[in-house]
């Protein structure tokens, strides 16, 4: 017997209007690319995006078509991105960060019909244009005093393509499961892959972003969101944020310390988020100027395996909570964030902090285990390490028009991180499975060891690679950038992290080196890496 309660399709843009009727005035706040703070209200975001989806219902826009944004995260993107899944097209998101190569072959594998583009980016576009030859239109995000001179075929300023229809538009209706927006992941192998997120996985992951372990926002909080929308939905936030009815401010390209520093105080934040980088900047930014941060209460950090010297920074010296979170492209990408339960309140400080370390627990929404290499089921004893396991109705199935199975028999999608689980459900990342060096048959972390390297004084950056040897098949070397003005020496970083890793876990030798590559998203590239380092002999 079927229950009989109505069919409501959980559609993206149900989200703004409840956020229109319901927190209409509740203010939102941009640093705009052309300089100025820019101020709009929930009410003001619906109706623009209701021009955003009319005009382009006129360019001829229908369901099912990829509209692709490169952009910041500002008021107007948000409305772009309404709009745009307002029509029942897909919102392609496009990382500017990537390489050259790697945004034609997006754009041209997602055959992206039109593009919005912040100013910042034309430089880029315009240097690609002949090879993406399937984008017809350039809506530039700025107004007619701002727009520049481009080679961008029939490019105009947004401002005036949505100033010439009116808001009398209604959304269409279409069938949950359609897709509603497209992220591809910038994986270190292999092409790009796109994730096809659907409306009834925005909304819910949007819901699940929001339980009180999570993000947990209410009308009276203030989020800057300093992670990109063009990585996997913000991790949630753009539709988090207005269905809480919150504050939302959005960084536009303001990324670095003192721009981050001046929104949290002008704006009195209260939740915020973004990878590691971006907290290190801002530590420096307050330690070199003196300053605190009294209105902010939570940071929720991932990405990438937060620092613990970071953790203990931000909660001992500014007394801010901070949340280390997991997840990925696939996941929508939030898959456990580190929250302290009820059952960890008994444990000292201390042990708090170290727990915090992990990555945390999985909420509602999202199952997670971890298994062996012929896929059985390990312990949740926070000791035994597995391949990570994950699914959850906002987890990906497949990929966007590529012909490969990526689950298993029951439905089980591989990370390709490696973790350990304990019996209160907090999970660690100990290593991507390709990074994991496998050292006599066991397992060593290698972010483990590089998480112990960045708390030793004098070590800027620190990263681990499994390099051949003779004997143990694989054994760990440390590569290490120095603070500036440091002189710390192999001795003193192994002096360091001596009684800090297992004696077996010890590098066998630590190089320093200027450089250590990072992807477009941040992640250290190990591949990269290991072929650098491909000739150095480690002995016995
Ligand atoms: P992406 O799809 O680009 O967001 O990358 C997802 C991958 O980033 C995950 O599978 C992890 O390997 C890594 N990652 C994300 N968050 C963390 C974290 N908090 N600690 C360690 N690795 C992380």
């Amino acid at each position: 017997m079927l229950g009989l309660m109505q069919d409501y399709p959980l559609l993206t843009h149900t989200i703004l209007d409840h956020a229109a009727l319901n927190h209409g005035e509740r203010e939102q706040v941009t640093r705009s690319i052309e300089g100025p703070i820019r101020r709009t209200t929930l009410a003001d975001i619906r109706t623009r995006a209701l021009k955003v989806a009319k005009a382009l219902e006129h360019e001829g826009v229908r369901l099912g078509d990829r509209i692709a944004t490169m952009a910041w995260n500002t008021d107007r993107h948000v409305e772009t991105w309404f709009g745009i899944m307002g029509t029942g097209a897909i919102c392609h998101t496009l990382n500017p960060r990537l390489f050259a190569d790697q945004i034609a072959y997006i754009v041209n594998h997602a055959e992206d019909d039109i593009m919005f583009v912040d100013l910042t980016f034309i430089p880029i576009v315009e240097a690609l244009q002949d090879r993406i030859a399937t984008v017809r239109k350039y809506i530039v995000l700025t107004d007619s005093d701002h727009m520049p001179a481009t080679s961008l075929p029939n490019a105009v300023a947004y401002e005036d393509w949505i100033g010439a229809v009116d808001d009398d538009f209604e959304w269409k209706s279409f069938d949950e499961n359609t897709a509603a927006a497209l992220c591809y992941t910038s994986g270190t192998t292999g092409n790009p892959k796109g994730v096809l997120y659907s409306h009834r996985s925005n909304v819910l992951h949007g819901l699940m972003g929001n339980q009180p372990d999570v993000f947990g926002l209410t009308s009276e909080d203030v989020i800057l969101a300093i992670v990109p929308m063009f990585h996997a939905n913000a991790w949630a936030l753009t539709y988090a944020a207005p269905m809480a009815g919150a504050k939302f401010v959005m960084p536009g390209a303001g990324m670095d310390g003192k721009s981050i520093y001046e929104l949290l105080e002008s704006e009195k934040v209260s939740h915020t988020a973004a990878v590691p980088t971006v907290w290190l900047g801002l530590l420096q930014y307050l330690e070199e100027n003196d300053k605190g941060l009294p209105y902010l209460k939570k940071i929720v950090v991932g990405g990438a395996a937060c620092p613990p010297m970071m953790i203990r920074k931000f909660e001992l010296d500014y007394g801010v909570e901070m949340i280390h979170a997991w997840g990925m492209t696939e996941m929508s990408p939030i898959g456990t964030t580190g929250k302290l339960k009820h059952a960890t309140m008994s444990l000292d400080r201390e042990a708090q902090l170290k727990l915090k370390e992990k990555q945390g627990r999985s909420p509602y929404l999202v199952e997670m285990k971890i298994v062996d290499d012929e896929g059985n089921d390990l312990p949740r004893d926070g000791e035994t390490f597995g391949h990570l396991m994950v699914r959850g109705p906002a987890v990906a199935k497949a990929y966007f028009k590529l012909d490969q199975e990526i689950l298993t028999k029951d439905g089980w999608f591989d990370t390709s991180d490696i973790a350990t689980i304990d019996p209160m459900g907090y999970m660690q990342i100990t290593d991507r499975d390709k990074d994991v060096i496998k050292s006599g048959g066991e397992w060593i972390s290698s972010i483990e060891i590089e998480n112990e390297a960045m708390g030793c004084p004098g070590v800027a950056e620190a990263a681990v690679i499994g390099l051949p040897h003779p004997k143990w098949g694989e054994r760990p070397l440390l590569i290490i950038i120095r603070d500036a003005g440091s002189d710390i020496d192999k001795d003193g970083v192994m002096a360091y992290l001596d009684g800090k890793i297992a004696k077996w876990w010890m590098p066998d030798e630590v190089v320093f080196v200027d450089e250590i590559p990072h992807t477009a998203t941040g992640k250290i590239q190990k591949m990269e890496l290991r072929k650098q380092f491909k000739d150095f002999k480690l002995g016995d």
